[in-house]
């Protein structure tokens, strides 16, 4: 096959293929190929390429016969918290090792090439952090991702190896999951633009739960197109998610060339109001980051946009509140894995109490058996009230904080992480110091906001740093439409990593 197809991202590959530059087949040989030269970054988990290329047979067979799906014969590929029926699903843990879902996630049915599905192929399934719990991919039991921007250094996490693959160019986009940052912060790490819509968007059916008033599913990709066409096909209401949002289905790619209303030519964001919340750029922020992000604030000025300063008060507060209320919630949902429902059980246990606790003792990470016993002790009798219920309701504060102000402001700006990726293993066995760089993420996560990353040139070490943008309840098109102005104007997006 000539040309480099690994170059196009999800919008080329839609307009290749259908205009027969290459089959499906012969993108997914040449995709699967690269995969394997790379597979020391750590990135995929699970790849079944046999079963890829049938799939992709087929849909060549379907673009043949007149099919033309939005996705129809692109590969992509999942982070292994959406569960899969055809391959393993491990949220990277070893209590998983095993595990095979009888059911596709609805996120991967409506992205996938069953009836209903927008036809794409499913390459594999990705790293992560052990229970999406972790912002460096270090915490998989299957070994830490690299970043492809520099191998010595993280890509982020949860969605590490989503992040990776993209960047690398292995897959067009990826399925990722955010609690509290696990999409935009591995976007920002990476270069690559990553999307967590508003809480109930997108059908957590066949997530596997890490905190479920916070998890949300996403997308990977390398532009806010890519985003958009995506997060058209898999978002959307869902009765078997009874948080899903009821709405109608939404055509993200279709509002991404709006321009504000009344807005002049050259200047399509003239009129739109960019609040910089002051306690987003503290004296601790990395000087390189602040200048990127800067940069790129400025950017959307030239596009016609006014920037407002704004506060929200609490965002230090938020660190602790999410990691009082993410491992409560955990401590309740992982109570499933005992060895009897799903997954691991022990061999060294005479008794139903010693292989409860020695399932989960083998079972379980450091840090996944860290949040648990947080989670319990914060629930417990006697500290329930203490820490749990005043989370909840500084919880509340902080998204009354975002209201506040969106009276002032369309959209807040910010940086995604206090630094640019860090060093494997630099941050030692001291968890407080990655639960502290999620600072920037956890307000809008809290809140339930849609939240994006969008890559706003090279910091230090010339590693990529990201630009956040967080949106009100349901303007994730919006969201896109700023992203993909400010993509329209620069080539920050474009830039990729040496030797891919
Ligand atoms: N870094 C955060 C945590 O460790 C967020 C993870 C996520 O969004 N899944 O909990």
């Amino acid at each position: 096959m000539s040309g480099r197809p690994e170059q196009l991202g999800v919008a080329g590959l839609r307009r290749a293929l259908a205009a027969r530059e290459f089959s499906s087949v012969e993108l997914t040989q040449h995709l699967l190929a690269r995969i394997t030269a790379h597979h020391g970054l750590g990135a995929f988990l699970h790849v079944d390429g046999d079963r890829a290329l049938a799939a992709a047979a087929r849909a060549d067979q379907r673009r043949a016969g007149g099919g033309d799906a939005v996705l129809l014969g692109v590969p992509i590929a999942h982070k292994d918290v959406f569960v899969t029926a055809d391959a393993p699903t491990t949220a990277g843990s070893r209590m998983l090792e095993r595990y095979a879902s009888p059911f596709d996630a609805t996120v991967v049915a409506r992205l996938g090439d069953g009836p209903g599905g927008a036809g794409a192929i499913t390459l594999g399934k990705l790293n992560c952090d052990e229970f999406a719990m972790g912002s460096a991919n270090e915490n998989s039991a299957y070994g830490p991702v690299r970043n492809p921007w520099d191998a010595s250094r993280v890509p982020g996490g949860s969605s590490g190896g989503s992040a990776a693959a993209v960047a690398a160019r292995l897959v067009p986009a990826a399925t990722g999951t955010d609690t509290g940052g696990s999409i935009r912060q591995p976007a920002a790490f990476t270069g690559t633009t990553g999307i967590k819509p508003t809480y109930g968007v997108c059908s957590r059916y066949g997530i596997i739960a890490f905190a479920s008033s916070l998890d949300q599913a996403g997308v990977l990709a390398r532009s806010a197109e890519d985003c958009a066409l995506l997060l058209s096909a898999m978002s959307g209401h869902d009765p078997r998610d009874a948080t899903s949002a009821e709405r109608p289905p939404q055509d993200y790619v279709r509002d991404l060339g709006l321009p504000v209303p009344g807005a002049a030519a050259g200047r399509p964001l003239q009129g739109l109001r960019i609040g910089l919340p002051r306690e987003f750029f503290p004296a601790t922020l990395a000087g390189d980051v602040e200048g990127r992000v800067r940069a790129a604030v400025t950017e959307l000025v030239a596009l016609g946009a006014q920037a407002v300063d704004v506060s929200l008060p609490r965002t230090e507060l938020s660190i602790p509140v999410y990691y009082i209320i993410a491992p409560a919630e955990a401590s309740s949902n992982l109570s499933r894995y005992d060895g009897v429902r799903y997954g691991h059980r022990s061999v060294h246990a005479d008794d139903l109490l010693e292989m409860y606790r020695r399932t989960r003792a083998e079972g379980f990470g450091a840090e996944v058996k860290r949040r648990i016993m947080i989670g319990t002790y914060v629930l417990s009798h006697g500290y329930y009230d203490a820490y749990y219920l005043q989370a909840q309701k500084l919880r509340r504060m902080i998204a009354d904080d975002f209201q506040r102000c969106f009276k002032d402001c369309d959209l807040i700006a910010g940086p995604v992480a206090p630094s640019v990726a860090w060093k494997i293993g630099e941050q030692g066995d001291d968890p407080v110091k990655a639960y502290l760089a999620d600072i920037f993420t956890l307000p809008g996560s809290l809140a339930g906001l849609p939240g994006m990353s969008v890559p706003a040139g090279l910091g230090d070490h010339g590693m990529p740093v990201g630009l956040q943008l967080i949106g009100n309840y349901f303007d994730e098109a919006r969201l896109l439409q700023v992203a993909h102005a400010l993509q329209q104007a620069t080539d920050w997006h474009q830039a990729a990593p040496a030797g891919v």
